[in-house]
């Protein structure tokens, strides 16, 4: 018994899927699995859990579980799905990484996909759920697959017990057979519910050129014209990032303005000015630092799915005459100044992952009367949330991805063209209330150069800590695991292969055949060192720097470096090019008193041997003795948001170690003091324990046959010679050998994170 508003059953009885719960809810009743296709905004997310509900698959001891691969989804569903049903957020709740309102009597609760893998860790068959749905499959983040290959035996298993657990599935229109013609995921084909779309036709307007850069400013322009002359309708924009969306809707505020009245209706609609998202994101932190004993792990990445796209600010203000004709509808100058027309309105509201989430929830609600809505957002918008009235879109046709490293592993964010599915999914949003527009700004020829659909996570990343994860879980036969898509063999031989040498897997026999001694290879059982390293959430090499550290006190300088190193880009970058004189010159000073600075933070004597580490471990030591100020970063080159991100890690890394040896009893000390000779000596042993496979040496003189070759560092991974950063603070030593956290390829191959050892 449900007792929703009229309002909220009316917009119910609007969605296509409400048509379909019956036929949804028989097939879940008689199948244990069940997959349910449809395109955005047909109501799968808000309804489907609803249906579970009334039919009783919630108890006092059963919860329905959904998976989101976005945390975004995760709250922002939550607080829909209670809000149409009337219940409170103790009994509609979610689970994310830092943080949740789960309570004993929570019936439906939303999580992060890694945040169930989690739990299967602590109970594999997920007792505690009748039913579990994965949402979203079709974006393909590699914990949904992961999750849906462990159901694929979890489901059988809990049959078995005579508790049966039902999975569903769900997805927009892309690719399903991937998991309905994948015989070794699910040996009897699930059935697949497909729920009418509902779609109005959108007409879709190529540009006729594509901007080579400045697709923000193109943004700009297209939004301008479209809110002077096109009927009314909101507008959604796409852009790949926080700092882009901002500036966007700095922009667009600023040519039309909005001024509250404050007659009509009580609600807040005040910019979100930069001081106030700056004080929520304080109040997160302050809060989190404070509760820090009950941060649990619930995720094993330390950048989940879309929290990479916090950068700097690219405003640009380049104003390259707009040449779309298909807007052609007789403007003068339109949108190519920023004068501000007041007579026309602009609601603009801002959506990306880490907006706080009454303000993300704004989208949801109506434009204050005589305004037009306009949401600018990153693509969390694409399929996640639909936000409703949007008549036009505005698709930049890019996406911030993320892009791993074969050698090294390390990631790195960068902005791509998006697949043409994504860009149909994008365009449908303009036509979910009426016909719509899509303004694509790229041409139709670069469209088609687009990859059909963007290839699973999975296959595109290094997977050595998946595998960490699987072999936690008693997986051993890795090659044998009924992935979605597998990931490449030779992403899986190289994992195992890092995790046998990191100990954190029992070495294979070297005796017998060798297809044999190959087979054992891709299938060692976990060692206990390997168990230890599985609970921190960070890279396994850095896992395995952790789980040396227990001597000499050394656990808070490891735990620091780790972090650092995890966050990456600590410093700013001052070799830009200067827009003026006057930057080139200050950037000069803040430079000069940045080198001056990494020297003190390298320390003296021994301790410089541990290198670009030290100065890491300095910088965040004095940082947080200055109170992780964001003066103070700006003043010695400090990114600042890198170092309250580290902030966050240290908290949760010294949580983990805690809760692995009771008795380490650590705690996160602003005023750390520098390590001792001593120390410093046993984190450079720990330093070459978890980068042992990235050792270099200094080329001898003998070798030296070749100019290319001098000051050359040769690597056991790497034909070519590689040399040690200029940024570095051994760039000059030149250690006979070092190790270094990454490689990175410019005019050379470049070291960074550079230490020096002694290897025995
Ligand atoms: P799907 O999962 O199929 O994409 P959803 O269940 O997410 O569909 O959305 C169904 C409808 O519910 C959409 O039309 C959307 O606009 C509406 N909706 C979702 N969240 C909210 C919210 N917080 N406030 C108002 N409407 C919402
Ligand atoms: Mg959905």
């Amino acid at each position: 018994p449900v007792d929703r508003t009229p309002e909220i059953q009316e917009a119910r009885l609007k969605l296509p899927i409400l048509a379909e719960e019956q036929v949804v809810m028989e097939a879940i009743n008689e199948n244990p699995i069940v997959i349910i296709c449809g395109e955005t905004g047909s109501g799968k997310t808000t309804q489907v859990p609803q249906f579970l509900y009334e039919a009783g698959y919630a108890s006092s001891n059963s919860t329905i579980g959904i998976t989101e691969p976005r945390r975004v989804a995760a709250v922002s569903m939550s607080q829909r799905v209670a809000k149409e049903m009337n219940l409170s957020h103790r009994e509609v709740s979610y689970q994310i990484r830092y943080e949740g309102n789960v309570t004993d009597e929570t019936k439906i609760k939303f999580m992060t996909d890694g945040v169930l893998l989690k739990e299967i860790q602590k109970d594999f068959l997920l007792s505690k759920y009748k039913v579990i749905i994965i949402d979203e499959a079709h974006e393909r983040s590699m914990f949904t697959d992961i999750l849906i290959g462990l159901l694929s035996r979890i489901v059988p298993l809990r049959h078995k017990k005579g508790l049966p657990l039902k999975l569903i599935i769900m997805s927009a229109t892309l690719r399903v057979e991937d998991f309905t013609d994948n015989t070794r995921l699910f040996s009897v084909k699930p059935p697949v519910i497909q729920v009418d779309a509902r779609q109005f036709p959108v007409t879709v307007h190529f540009n006729k050129k594509t901007p080579l850069d400045d697709y923000s400013g193109e943004c700009f322009r297209k939004v301008c014209k479209i809110h002077r002359m096109l009927p009314a309708g909101g507008i959604l924009v796409f852009l790949t990032g926080q700092a882009e969306v901002h500036s966007l809707c700095r922009r667009l505020r600023k040519a039309f303005p909005y001024q509250k009245n404050n007659s009509a209706g009580g609600e807040d609609d005040k910019e979100d000015s930069v001081e106030e998202i700056r004080k929520f994101k304080k109040s997160r932190k302050r809060r989190k630092v404070l509760a820090l004993p009950k941060i649990d792990l619930n995720s094993y990445s330390v950048v989940p799915v879309d929290e990479g796209d916090e950068d700097r600010d690219i405003d640009s203000d380049d104003d390259a005459a707009g040449s779309d004709l298909d807007l052609d509808l007789g403007d003068g100058d339109s949108g190519e100044d920023e004068k501000s027309d007041s007579s026309l309105p602009l609601f603009v509201l801002p959506l990306y992952s880490l907006l706080a989430p009454e303000k993300q929830a704004k989208v949801f609600r109506s434009p204050p009367a005589g305004t037009r809505l306009c949401v600018v957002a990153t693509n969390v918008a694409e399929t996640s949330l639909t936000i409703p009235g949007i008549k036009y879109v505005v698709d930049c046709g890019k996406v911030k991805r993320r892009f791993y490293d074969r050698i090294t592993g390390v990631s790195s964010f960068r902005v791509t063209w998006i697949s043409q599915a994504s860009a149909d999914q994008r365009a449908g949003r303009a036509g979910r209330t009426e016909p719509g527009h899509c303004y694509r700004l790229y041409s139709s020829a670069v469209f088609m150069d687009f990859e059909k659909f963007s290839a699973p996570e999975i296959t595109k990343r290094p997977v050595e800590d998946l595998i960490l994860q699987m072999k936690a879980l008693n997986i051993e036969k890795v090659i044998n695991f009924p992935f979605p898509t597998p990931p490449p063999t030779e992403a899986l031989a190289a994992a195992e292969e890092l995790l046998i040498a990191l100990g954190a897997l029992k070495e294979p026999p070297t005796t017998g055949r060798l297809k044999e001694q190959l087979a054992a290879k891709l299938s060692c059982p976990i060692s206990p060192l390997g168990r230890v390293m599985a609970t921190f959430p960070v890279a396994p090499r850095y896992a395995k720097m952790l789980a040396l550290s227990r001597q000499h006190d050394c656990l808070p300088y490891t735990i620091t470096i780790v972090s650092a190193m995890t966050v990456r880009e600590l410093f700013e970058e001052f070799d830009r090019p200067a827009v003026s004189e006057e930057e080139a010159a200050q950037l000069k000073g803040k430079r000069a008193r940045f080198l001056q600075m990494q020297k003190v933070w390298a320390g003296q004597g021994p301790m410089q041997k541990l290198g670009d580490l030290m100065v890491m471990l300095g910088a965040v030591g004095a940082c947080e003795y200055a109170g992780c100020t964001r003066s103070f970063c700006e003043e010695n080159g400090l990114r600042y948001k890198a170092m309250l991100e580290i902030r966050r890690l240290r908290g949760q890394l010294t949580t983990a170690v805690n809760s692995v040896c009771a008795d380490a009893g650590l705690y996160v000390d602003p005023k750390m003091k520098p390590p001792t000779e001593a120390q410093v000596t046993y984190l450079r042993q720990i330093v070459l324990a978890g980068l042992g496979d990235h050792l270099a040496r200094r080329i001898q003189a003998e070798e030296l046959l070749d100019d290319k070759w001098k000051n050359a560092y040769k690597t056991a991974l790497l034909e070519d010679p590689v040399f040690i950063h200029p940024s570095s603070v051994l760039f000059k030593e030149l250690p006979e050998f070092v190790v270094y956290q990454e490689i990175v390829e410019t005019t050379k191959m470049y070291m960074k994170g550079v230490s020096a050892v002694e290897p025995e």
